[in-house]
């Protein structure tokens, strides 16, 4: 693995528990298809305790208006300011430029979530000229989501070149996942060329790991079925900490339904819609990207909340909301049967830690697999959400991307920082 020494210069002197030792600030950035999350943190030396000063989101890239929101982690309001971004660049340029309007400037280090790392690239690592070369070579294989992260780390090379980059790929976690998870059932030929399961969400599911191994040491260590349920959603299947199968695939379009991502279809769909509507390989791309999933079946609304506030009066809300807890249900049952029983499920992602309904209707009927979950206590998306009866342990935890990113950029850098002053 390779280290990064970093420049005095890009440490902030500050005071510590009364005491005056050099600080450094980092940059995190998690970039979607149409949204730029970003957050500062600052940390004390090397893998110690890091502050998250400021987090946010660029929501709706690409489309007219843009929306910035800002949260100062002190008590200073929340901002919310409409922006022009056509694309993540020029988010990120904006980005900038506020935070540099209120004295955050000087990163140490800028960390990446990256969705692909393809064959070669798996744990964090610091972003080169090979990095960069590869990622582009595998451009192709998620279009939606490694361009703009390309463009990002590409605007630091350019303009930043001393500030080291950390990129974070979201495929490690299911790197050891047996070799019959990987497998796509198709000629054998394009394995070789990469064609295979890969599975994402991997930073998400880490941190999940990591928060339980702390709240329950043998947990961590059993059969867990990890369910990140947001706008993109996907499960995992976790034995003795280790990924042995996921939803997502060879792109993040496949699995679960999604907010606009269908998940898996009938592959026989792409000749039909070819055939019937004259339909192109990118309008076909554009179709279960974009406009199906939730969005598709109601044809209103992406948005988990607002389908569950419109389901008593529009029949394709509801409908919509019934496919999605269903598909999720189905694939508890699958995962159950690949684990060979299940100990512990964890919910995470907007809908699994915000929406109580969600949840319910999802492991309604699994009390055969030991899962019973206790009704005040789903209300409240308490820690646990299990009835005590349950023989299987039903967990909410929030999950944090961008704390595993900083973490990563922590453990990645010798910062040689700690006595200044
Ligand atoms: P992303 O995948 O873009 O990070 P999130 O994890 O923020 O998305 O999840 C967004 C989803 O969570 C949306 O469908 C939103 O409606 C849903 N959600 C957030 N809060 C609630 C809530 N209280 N009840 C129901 N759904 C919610």
């Amino acid at each position: 693995m390779k280290k990064a020494v970093l420049k005095q210069s890009a440490t902030l002197p500050d005071a510590v528990d009364g005491k005056k030792r050099a600080t450094y600030r980092v940059l995190v950035l998690n970039a979607g298809s149409s949204s730029l999350k970003f957050a500062v943190f600052t940390g004390f030396g090397h893998r110690t305790k890091l502050v998250r000063v400021l987090s946010g989101n660029i929501e709706r890239i690409g489309s007219s208006t843009s929306i910035f929101t800002l949260k100062h982690h002190n008590d200073l309001p929340t901002e919310h300011t409409t922006i022009s971004a056509p694309n993540h660049l020029r988010g990120l340029t904006y980005l900038l430029k506020h935070l540099a309007g209120i004295g955050v400037t000087d990163f140490a280090a800028v960390g990446h979530r990256v969705v692909h790392g393809g064959m070669r690239y798996h744990e964090p690592q610091r972003v080169d000229r090979a990095m960069l070369t590869e990622l582009r070579r595998i451009r192709v294989f998620d279009p939606e989501h490694l361009p703009a992260e390309i463009a990002l780390m590409e605007f630091f090379v350019k303009k930043s070149p001393r500030v080291p980059q950390i990129a974070c790929f979201d495929t490690a976690f299911h790197k050891k996942m047996p070799r019959v998870a990987k497998l796509l059932p198709i000629p054998r030929r394009y394995a070789a060329k990469g064609v295979q399961r890969y599975g994402f969400h991997g930073l998400s599911y880490a941190y999940l790991m990591q928060e339980l191994k702390t709240l329950d040491g043998s947990a961590a260590k059993g059969r867990v079925i990890l369910a990140h349920l947001g706008n993109g959603a996907s499960m995992a299947a976790v034995r003795a900490g280790q990924s042995i199968d996921t939803t997502m695939a060879f792109t993040p379009a496949a699995g679960l339904v999604m907010g606009t991502r269908s998940g898996d279809l009938d592959p026989g769909l792409v000749a039909f819609l070819a055939r019937s509507e004259k339909l192109t390989a990118a309008q076909f791309d554009k179709l279960v990207n974009h406009a199906s999933g939730l969005l598709g079946v109601s044809e209103t609304s992406s948005d988990m909340r607002d389908l569950l506030a419109r389901e008593a009066k529009d029949v394709r809300a509801a409908e919509a909301v019934a496919l999605f807890c269903y598909t999720a249900k189905k694939q508890i049952g699958a995962y159950a049967a690949a684990l060979g029983g299940l100990d512990t499920l964890v919910f995470a992602g907007g809908i699994g830690e915000n929406s109580s309904a969600s949840r319910a209707r999802i492991c309604a009927g699994l009390d055969f697999l030991g899962i019973k979950l206790d009704k005040t206590r789903n209300a409240e998306s308490t820690p646990v959400i299990s009835a005590k009866t349950s023989m299987v342990t039903v967990r909410v935890i929030r999950t944090d991307e961008e704390l595993m990113i900083a973490r990563a950029i922590s453990e990645n850098l010798d910062l040689h920082l700690t006595t200044q002053i």
